[in-house]
């Protein structure tokens, strides 16, 4: 079934859907989660696996072709790539993504490449042991590093990225590390700029450590060549002059992408938000479980989106942090 386009009060056609499948994570990333962790969702009150299927085929009903799952940590979910399969199977998805922190691809990466998984994203902070559990709080770089070639194994997984969030203080001397490792060929590197969405709401301006002033870094020794950007790609991508690999920024802070936003998001408990900084969310869950049929849980989303922000606030006047941090999000 086909439905009209889903698209906002600015105009933007809504393509993408980041689908958060469990608020809980293994690690305690400094940027994202405090050291205690958080106080989880009750059970109940996360989206079963059918009630995820159903929003997200509504939504590709309404022309969303990508869907990228998140969490949390989204492998610490109970058969998770059970969900996988099931989003996999919806008819008209066209990229099925998954964002993780790798503890558990050792584990997985079959049973995530065979369930239908294309694109993987795996986040690490530093290539070194010690400075990897600074970051994350937890001593687990080896297993990760074990995920990765696991996920190596899989032609249908690659080219798998791996991301790092940039701190000033930190990043700076991990940023040829991670070059050398771009450049060893198998693994495309991006660097996120550190977000105000940390569960300690710690974050301050002066330690964004900005993607113009890494990719200088990595120029002065590897030389890089900007590639064409893809409309709403959020990553500037670098090729290294030589031909060995690529290098990408994710810049939202410094150069904000908002306007060719395609985004949107669904939290674990069912919560529609339309921007990572939104103040406020659609609940669908309540509708889903009181009985609604899928035209009346298309136009709860489409009045929602209509709404979607124009950009964000960040480094305005005014600006708030929302209440949820990023693990509750879904990054
Ligand atoms: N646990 C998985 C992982 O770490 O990849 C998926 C969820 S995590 C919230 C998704 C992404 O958000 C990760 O790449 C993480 O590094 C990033 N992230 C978390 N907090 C951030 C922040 N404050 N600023 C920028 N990126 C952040
Ligand atoms: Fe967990 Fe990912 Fe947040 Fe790190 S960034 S604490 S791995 S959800």
């Amino acid at each position: 079934m086909s439905r009209e386009p889903l698209i906002d009060g600015h105009g933007r056609s809504i393509r993408d859907v980041r689908v958060s499948v469990t608020d809980r994570c293994n690690f305690r990333c400094q940027y994202c989660m405090p050291a205690e962790g958080l106080p989880w969702l009750e059970r109940d009150g996360v989206l079963r696996f059918e009630e995820i299927e159903r929003i997200v085929r509504v939504l590709v009903e309404m022309g969303v072709t990508d869907v990228r799952l998140t969490g949390g940590e989204p492998l610490v979910r109970r058969d998770f790539p059970v969900l996988a399969r099931m989003m996999a199977g919806i008819e008209g998805l066209e990229d099925l993504s998954l964002t993780t922190n790798g503890y558990l691809l050792e584990r997985d990466a079959d049973a995530l490449a065979d369930a239908g998984i294309r694109r993987l994203n795996v986040s690490i902070d530093s290539l070194q042991n010690d400075r990897f559990f600074e970051m994350t709080r937890r001593d687990s770089l080896p297993q990760v590093l074990r995920g990765l070639e696991a996920v190596a194994r899989r032609p249908e997984l690659a080219p798998v990225k791996v991301n790092a969030v940039a701190m000033r203080g930190f990043t700076e001397q991990e940023v040829l590390p991670f070059a050398q490792f771009a450049r060893e060929g198998s693994f495309q590197v991006r660097f996120i700029e550190f977000m105000p969405l940390d569960g300690d709401r710690g974050w301050t301006p002066d330690q964004v450590l900005t993607g113009d002033e890494l990719r200088k870094i990595v120029h002065a020794v590897h030389p890089l060549e900007e590639c064409p950007r893809e409309p709403s790609a959020t990553a500037r991508t670098f090729r290294f002059a030589d031909g060995r690999g690529h290098i990408g920024f994710i810049n939202p802070i410094s150069e904000p992408f908002c306007s060719d936003c395609n985004r949107i998001r669904l939290t674990a408990d069912g919560k529609l938000r339309t921007c990572l900084f939104s103040m406020h969310e659609t609940d669908l869950r309540t509708p889903l479980r009181d009985g609604a049929d899928d035209d009346e849980l298309e136009w709860i989303v489409r009045d929602a989106v209509w709404r979607k922000e124009l950009k964000h606030r960040v480094g305005e006047k005014g600006f708030r942090q929302p209440a949820r941090s990023m693990s509750a999000i879904g990054g």
